[in-house]
């Protein structure tokens, strides 16, 4: 059964795509099967990887619907090992076409279940809001992984997104882990990145993950690409730290290191 994790956080701009494209990537890089939902209505992750829907093509929106087939919607990527269910902007709608619903947070939760057995995880890019969407994420997860920009104001908005995150598992899934924080767009240079990590290291220890992503122009190029990180500029920082990342991410979940892939960063 796959480990349904969501990317989350209410703020825009903090990294969760790019986190939930790059993660995704490099953990199939590392042989795993992995499957992306892009669950914005902004549909950043599906161009981001290159998967632009023509207008009448079935979305997220149509499985969370129920009015079309896994096997429409179900796209492959450049990586054989990972694959995408891609959205595009019908996904609002639903936002308003579900209010009435009977466990309209269960949509998603519905919508994954026959897909559960065919990967190791299915990462959730959500968008930046608390909406009906990012609830039913967070019903469908086992975890939760928080994107936090390394700024001000980042002590403050991880604390809300926790104690949010910990009354849908008290309320609604009693499963969810709150994984923990991910400092994204870190500059070892600056002061306030490093004091930000220092804070956010003391407060929550274990809760946030120890590889920071740093700012990484590559990052913010590749997406135009359609394209990873690892197909657009495999030798840059920025995806050393995906790579990282990914790692420490499965040696969390008890993954044995020498059972993974090796993978060769080109210099
Ligand atoms: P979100 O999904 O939370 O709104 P994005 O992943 O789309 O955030 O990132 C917001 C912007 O910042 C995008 O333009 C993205 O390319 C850029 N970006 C994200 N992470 C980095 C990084 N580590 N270094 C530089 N730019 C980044
Ligand atoms: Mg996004």
């Amino acid at each position: 059964m796959a480990e349904i994790v969501s990317i989350a956080n209410q703020k825009g701009g903090v990294g969760k795509t790019t986190t939930s494209i790059n993660l995704a990537y490099a953990l199939a890089t590392l042989g795993q099967e992995v499957l992306l939902v892009d669950f914005d209505p902004q549909g950043n992750a599906s161009s981001g990887i290159g998967i632009n829907l023509k207008d009448g093509e079935k979305s997220v929106y149509h499985l969370l619907t129920k009015t079309a087939k896994v096997e429409e919607v179900l796209k492959r990527t450049s990586n054989e090992m990972l694959d995408i269910l891609p959205a595009c902007k019908d996904l609002a709608g639903a936002e308003v076409e579900l209010v009435n619903i009977e466990g309209r947070e269960n949509m998603l939760t519905q919508a994954l279940a026959p897909l559960q057995n065919m990967y190791k995880y299915i990462i959730i890019d959500c968008p930046p809001s608390l909406s009906l969407l990012t609830l039913n994420a967070m019903v469908a997860s086992n975890s939760v992984i928080t994107p936090i920009q390394c700024e001000y104001y980042a002590m403050e908005g991880l604390a809300h997104f926790i104690n949010t995150a910990s009354k849908i598992k008290q309320v609604l899934n009693p499963k969810l882990n709150i994984d923990g924080g991910l400092l994204t767009m870190y500059d070892s240079r600056m002061n306030l990145s490093n004091q930000v990590l220092e804070e956010i290291n003391k407060f929550y220890g274990d809760r946030v993950y120890k590889t920071p992503i740093p700012r990484n122009i590559r990052l913010a190029e590749a997406p135009s690409f359609g394209q990873s990180i690892f197909d657009y500029d495999p030798a840059c920082r920025g995806a050393a730290a995906y790579l990282d990342l990914a790692k420490e991410f499965l040696t969390r979940r008890g993954v044995d290191a020498a059972t993974l892939k090796e993978v060769k960063i080109p210099t």
